[in-house]
């Protein structure tokens, strides 16, 4: 059976469906941050944001492993059903720092959230730091440090129908043209990756609109990366397939579609898109050959 990515939420910071002005955003979704690597053995979910609520209703044996404990990358635990479910057999994975947040979020006392991990959701049977490498089920996890702020982890899954790489949250170095000497080593942990998942919440005139002639409001240190750089530097690293995530909730579906015709223009390559709420991405060595570079 070969390796899929479900993409269940691609939105950052909050659920969305329209921007201000009123655009819609249901092509690219309105759902916040996560993942699901499956391939016939127990799944691997990657950060448990709103859209996580779409994966399961019965009882599951999987592990979710979370970047961070920013809400939207953890809002949709307490949504999610198979937790509840005693049978169930959930292991949870977060750097130690960011499992002590969680706690707080969905503590027993029910200040932030009603119901905890310890108290109400039997499904859960596992609460563990995450290591800088381990496995679960044939798959072998890798763990790095991302730039975010209060630290996010960034993770390599790999199996025998290729690897796939989460990096975001991420903000690369400031200069949007230069590859600096912290991009090269992200660049590295991108080397050997058939999928990426990269950072590209802003536009280079959100990020920083006086270094591409703009007025407006500086974005530099908030933590997330530019569509292009993000993607370029994946590009640049051999990454097969780049998809831009955590998308802004400012960003409809219109200036998503043209951003992305712009993109691989500029870049060359088909090999990039946005990343798709609900879109399935199977992780097998010969539909990469289908990419022309
Ligand atoms: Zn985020
Ligand atoms: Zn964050």
């Amino acid at each position: 059976m070969t390796t899929e990515i479900k993409v269940l939420g691609t939105r950052g910071s909050v659920t969305t469906t329209r921007t201000k002005s009123g655009e819609p955003t249901r092509l690219f979704g309105g759902d916040t941050t996560s993942y699901v690597i499956q391939n016939g053995s127990d799944p691997i979910m990657v950060d448990m944001g709103t859209g996580s609520r779409f994966y399961g209703e019965g009882p599951l044996r999987m592990m979710a492993v979370f970047t961070h404990a920013h809400p939207d990358h953890v809002a949709g635990l307490g949504d999610f059903t198979p937790a509840y479910i005693p049978v169930s057999d959930i292991e949870i994975r977060a750097s130690p720092e960011h499992l002590e947040s969680i706690a707080l979020q969905y503590d027993a006392a029910g200040q932030v959230f009603p119901a905890g991990p310890n108290d109400f959701m039997k499904g859960i049977k596992r609460i563990a730091p995450i290591e800088k490498r381990w496995s679960y089920g044939d798959l072998e996890i890798e763990s790095f440090p991302l730039n975010h702020p209060m630290g996010c982890y960034g993770y390599l899954i790999s199996g025998e129908d290729g690897r796939v790489g989460i990096f975001a949250d991420h903000e690369h170095e400031r200069d949007l043209k230069k590859i600096g000497p912290e991009d090269s080593a992200i660049m590295k942990k991108m080397e050997g990756c058939d999928v990426a998942f990269v950072d590209g919440a802003y536009l280079p005139q959100e990020y920083d609109p006086k270094q591409v002639g703009y007025e407006g409001v500086l974005r530099v240190g908030w933590g997330h990366g530019v569509d292009i750089k993000a993607a370029r530097m994946a590009l640049e690293a051999g990454v097969g397939r780049v998809y831009i995530t955590h998308h802004s909730q400012e960003h409809g579906d219109t200036m998503m579609l043209n951003r992305e015709r712009e993109i691989r223009k500029i870049l060359g390559t088909d090999r990039v898109s946005f990343a798709r709420q609900g879109e399935k991405i199977l992780l097998a060595p010969i539909l990469n050959a289908n990419f022309n570079v």
